[in-house]
């Protein structure tokens, strides 16, 4: 696939319903096909148009001409012992991301990426490490989801099993690689996707964007589709996060907290998950818990502690299991509603913060590197 000439046909499967109505309207087409076109795409899972009856023979033939249904390519699975599945998808540009199922009890939760590689530089995540690539397309981002569904329905329909046939997912995180306020032009018209019942209709509480902390974008992200938001936060102070998180010192702890302040009580039902990875030593004794509770009163919000997943060369340790512990209990007695995530696939690097994908020219580098060396 990565081998095909680039196409002149417009790939559909991004496309939000307003979008897909627009690209309809500018042909002479009636815009309501959208809604006829989308659970024929998202529901049913279809990738070409010939089975789509009730477009008429006219219209079947006119998309097949002047348009497609195009995702990144499965290319390799792997399964962990706990259930989690981790996929890598090649992209059409020879660059490929990973993404994500997490099943735990009735959820089955798909991980997706945003960007080829990130330009974040957090010193505790693997995916730092292969630098930026570039961002998704909302094709390429929604086509995670869709190859992913698609496959997990057949699965299901050859194992008999209807019911999983009907619902392959229940939740969708935008936490695989890359950072998705970066990239939210391209995230927005997948999030409605998501939440959209002619497409995945997820409700807006299961479908999640992560951010290590984008300021300006928060707004734009309640303003443009409401689904739940998670901050990376990781530090209950300037001076650590800043060392922790490098775009703090763009928008630093005060100002990101009030933004989640505000995101939180812009609607009734809203709460902002902050993410806080524990690194032995670094940001995970009681005082900082009881800063951090501090720092969360007033805000609507839960707080996720992720015990550091290790990769190969990290400056850090997950802290021992009575640390874990102490922390969440500080917290728990400050009054903040606690979770503590069990690290999920951690034995095929696909927990939180192990996505390494494949970035195109990094790799193409290294390998003149190695040339070069050899020569
Ligand atoms: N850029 C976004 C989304 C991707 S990261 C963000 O920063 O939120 C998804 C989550 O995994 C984030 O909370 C991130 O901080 C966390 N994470 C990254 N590396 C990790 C590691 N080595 N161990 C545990 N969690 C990690």
């Amino acid at each position: 696939m990565s081998e095909r000439a680039p196409s002149t046909r417009e790939n559909l499967l991004g496309l939000d319903r307003r979008a897909l109505e627009a690209w309809f309207a500018a042909r002479g087409e009636r815009p309501f096909r959208a809604r006829q076109l989308l659970p024929w795409v998202h529901r049913r899972g279809l990738g070409d148009f010939a089975p789509m009856t009730d477009l008429g023979k006219a219209l079947r033939a006119r998309l097949a001409a002047e348009a497609e249904l195009r995702a990144p390519l499965v290319e390799a699975e792997q399964r962990s012992a706990d259930g989690t599945r981790k996929w890598l998808l090649r992209l059409a540009d020879g660059n490929a991301v990973e993404a994500v199922l997490i099943p735990d009890g009735g959820r089955r939760t798909l991980c997706v990426s945003s960007q080829v590689g990130c330009a974040l530089n957090c010193r505790f995540c693997a995916t730092a490490r292969q630098g930026f690539g570039r961002n998704l397309t909302r094709h390429e981002i929604a086509g995670q989801v869709w190859a992913v569904t698609r496959r997990l329905r057949a699965e299901a329909l050859a194992a008999g099993d209807a019911a999983l046939a009907a619902r392959p997912l229940t939740n969708v995180v935008l936490m695989g690689m890359g950072e998705p306020l970066l990239n939210l032009e391209e995230v927005l018209p997948v999030l409605r996707l998501l939440v959209d019942d002619l497409a995945y209709g997820l409700s807006r509480r299961r479908v999640t964007v992560s951010t290590a902390g984008v300021v300006p974008a928060i707004e734009r992200l309640a303003a443009g589709c409401d689904v739940a938001l998670a901050v990376s936060l990781h530090a209950p102070d300037d001076a650590l996060r800043d060392e922790l998180v490098p775009l703090n010192r763009k928008y630093p702890v005060g100002e990101l907290l009030e933004a989640c302040r505000r995101y939180a009580a812009g609607a009734p039902q809203r709460s902002v998950t902050f993410e806080y990875v524990l690194l032995d030593g670094v940001n995970d004794s009681p005082a900082q818990a009881r800063l951090l509770a501090r720092r969360l009163e007033g805000i609507r919000c839960k707080v996720n502690l992720i015990p550091f997943n290790p990769f190969p060369g990290a400056p850090y340790r997950r802290p021992p299991a009575e640390r874990v512990d102490a922390f969440r209990d500080a917290l728990l007695r400050a009054g903040v509603r606690t979770i503590t995530r069990r690290p999920r696939g951690d034995d095929i690097d696909a927990a939180c913060g192990q996505l390494v994908g494949r970035v195109r020219d990094r790799t193409r580098r290294s390998r003149r590197m190695a040339e070069e060396a050899q020569a």
